[in-house]
């Protein structure tokens, strides 16, 4: 009977040296592999040469190292690349590198499909199949790393968790894999060079609170109606907005980090001033910038992106209102890179 290989991965590190030590090895040995797995990120037990041969072996007839693989990538016009990822078990999930003037940012998934249902999102017609492993996460902001070091030369300096997936609902292995980004045994990134995006589940946020998390945070905002939200993401009215503004001043009491709202103007959806003037007031409860972020179409009638007129006038009310707000173009749109595209057509 063929006996199922554990990912050694899954281990922690104080497993692995006691893994070593019952194997009539040193402790020590478990530190080298665990460097290997994780600060070089080694695909096979074969690349850890520093380590014996006949360990080697034991490692490879015990374990197996699930590492994703970049199956498919496209480069945008605007220098954008787009990876198709493919999981152990086939799954595939996209992940996206954004290049600009003064950085580079990963775009990383968090989830097979989504649970949520937000009307205006290509990932969200896919069925929620599972939730990725941290190590999965993690891998993708290694094979991310490695594009920017070759096609820009220079590392990867952001990560948003804005891909595949509400991260909140998979909140345990993001939490793991942003500790191996950030510490020195992993990526040695900067946790406020991370932001997750969630669209808002405000049991969560106030659990990322009281863990006391370091990145940053950013809600996929889009109405400060409850009528027009739930509307366009149902699941708000499970998570109402006065449920979300509650769990956001918690927030921002626990951590004094100011939020990032990301919001898309859709003609005919949010395009009038009392839409505006709903999102100074939302802004009002806890400091707070607002992303107007150009919408990318996927193929719906019902979703158009709102004229000048409705960016101006939502522009200069925030602006009059003391509210730090930024418009932005999308990028890597003629690959399906941009936010809310991400659905594994290529
Ligand atoms: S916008 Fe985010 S939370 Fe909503 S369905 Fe898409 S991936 Fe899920």
């Amino acid at each position: 009977m063929e006996v199922t290989k554990k990912d050694i991965r899954a281990l922690t590190k104080e497993e692995l040296r006691a893994f070593f030590v019952s194997n009539g090895d040193k402790a020590f040995r478990g530190n080298q592999v665990y460097e290997w797995l994780w600060n070089k990120a080694a695909h096979s037990f074969e690349d850890m040469t520093s380590i014996s041969k006949e360990t080697r072996k034991m490692l490879n007839d015990n374990f197996v190292i699930n590492h994703v693989k970049v199956d498919h990538m496209q480069r945008s016009n605007d220098g954008t690349i787009k990876n198709a990822v493919k999981l152990y078990d086939g799954l595939i999930v996209e992940s996206v590198l954004i290049p600009a003037a003064t950085r580079t940012t990963a775009c990383v998934s968090s989830q097979v499909g989504c649970s949520l249902d937000c009307k205006f999102c290509a990932t969200a017609r896919l069925k929620r199949m599972r939730n990725l492993n941290p190590d999965e996460i993690y891998d993708q902001v290694v094979a991310i790393d490695n594009q920017s070091r070759f096609y820009y030369n220079r590392p990867l300096s952001n990560i948003v968790f804005m891909g595949m997936g509400e991260p909140l609902m998979n909140y345990k292995n993001v939490i793991k894999a942003i500790d191996k980004i950030t510490s020195p045994e992993g990526l040695g990134m900067s946790p406020r060079r991370i932001t997750v995006s969630t669209s808002g589940v405000p049991k969560m946020i106030k659990k990322l609170a009281d863990d006391e998390v370091k990145f940053k945070l950013a809600v996929s905002l889009h109405a400060a109606l409850d009528d027009v939200r739930t509307s366009i993401m149902p699941f708000n009215e499970k998570f109402p907005l006065d449920d979300l503004r509650e769990a956001l001043e918690y927030w921002y009491a626990k951590t004094k980090s100011r939020i990032t709202y990301e919001y898309v103007i859709w003609k005919g959806i949010n395009d009038l001033r009392k839409d505006a003037e709903a999102l100074v007031r939302f802004c009002r409860f806890a400091p707070s910038k607002v992303n107007l972020i150009e919408y990318n179409p996927i193929g719906d009638d019902q979703f158009k992106q709102a004229g000048n007129d409705a960016i101006s006038m939502y522009q200069d009310l925030l602006e009059r209102n003391g509210i730090t707000v930024t418009v932005r173009r999308s990028r890597g749109k003629d690959i399906d890179a941009a936010c809310g595209q991400l659905a594994n057509k290529s």
